[in-house]
This record gives C-alpha cells, structure tokens and sequence, in this order.
C-alpha cells in the first residue's frame, strides 16, 4: 500500500484517491514505517477504510470515533488474521494483475493484506500456477534462489553469547 498526502495534510491511501496537484506520495516503505513500526498513522479496517475513502490519519488527529481504534487496530491477514506486524509475517509481493484477482473483497484495488499463505491457498483455488513472488522485509528470513542444496553457513548473532 502506498499513500499520498494532500497539500491539505490529509493522507489518503493511493490506490484509493485520485491523484491531486500537490501530492506527496509515500510508498509502500515508508508507508510501513509509518503505520505498523511507528504506528504514527492509523485508519479504519476494513470494509470501512475503504467505505470512507481510505483516510489515513496522523495518530495525534485521528477522529473521536478511531479511538478505539488505536492499539487495537493492526493490519491483519484477511483470512487468518495473523498480524502483519508479527514476527510470523512474512511479506510477500506477487504481480499487481494476479494479486487483483485474489485480493480480500471489499478492498480496493491494490489494497487488502493476505498472509503468504493464504495467497497460495487463493491462488491455487482458482487455478493460478507458478506465479512470481517477491519477499521483502522478512527478517530474520533472506529470500535465496537456486538450489537449496548449495547451503550457505548461517549464524545466530548476538543471541546467545558465547556462540562461536
Ligand atoms: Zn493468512
């Protein structure tokens, strides 16, 4: 999800406002950042974020009815409801076009959040093979590729002292 900040200081989430003279626009990174690490902006769940046009709002100015919102609100995988702020999220990106057909109803074109595995199961139900996935911002996981026999050394670092 990426956002875009009207001259206003209204954020929005892109895929859901028009374009306007002025934006800003933040990508998907920041976006992170912002919300889940930060958590700096907040906004409704779903279905309402997009009923109300998928409004961000910096914490500090979000609206009486978001309150309860805060602290309870994380982003969530639409269909098992793991956290996406959790250590178990691994983030996973597949191209635009597929993700259009898999993505949670009542979501937004480009929006929605599906854990890894829920995407493949989505996908495989409607028949989608061999689909590219990109992972990103998985720690403690590095995407590799090839063949996993040619293994490479790991370490734990700094866990444990006194591991050679
Ligand atoms: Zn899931």
């Amino acid at each position: 999800m990426s956002l875009r900040i009207r001259r206003s200081g209204e954020v929005f989430c892109a895929a859901l406002a028009e374009e306007e003279d002025g934006d800003m626009y933040i990508d998907d990174n920041l976006h992170y950042y912002l919300s889940v690490e930060k958590e700096v902006l907040r906004t409704y769940p779903e279905p309402e974020h997009t009923e109300k046009g998928g409004q961000w709002f910096w914490r500090h100015e979000a609206p009486e009815g978001m309150q309860d919102n805060f602290g309870t609100f994380r982003g969530v995988c639409f269909d098992c409801g793991i956290p996406y702020s959790g250590a178990k999220w691994v983030e996973a990106v597949i191209p635009d076009n597929v993700w259009n057909d898999i993505r949670p109803k009542g979501s937004a074109e480009g929006c929605g959040l599906l854990c890894i595995n829920c995407i493949a199961g989505r996908l495989s139900e409607i028949g989608y093979r061999e689909v590219p996935v990109w992972l990103c911002g998985t720690e403690p996981l590095i995407a590799m590729q090839g063949d996993p026999a040619s293994r490479i050394d790991c370490s734990k670092e700094s866990l444990e002292t006194g591991d050679k």
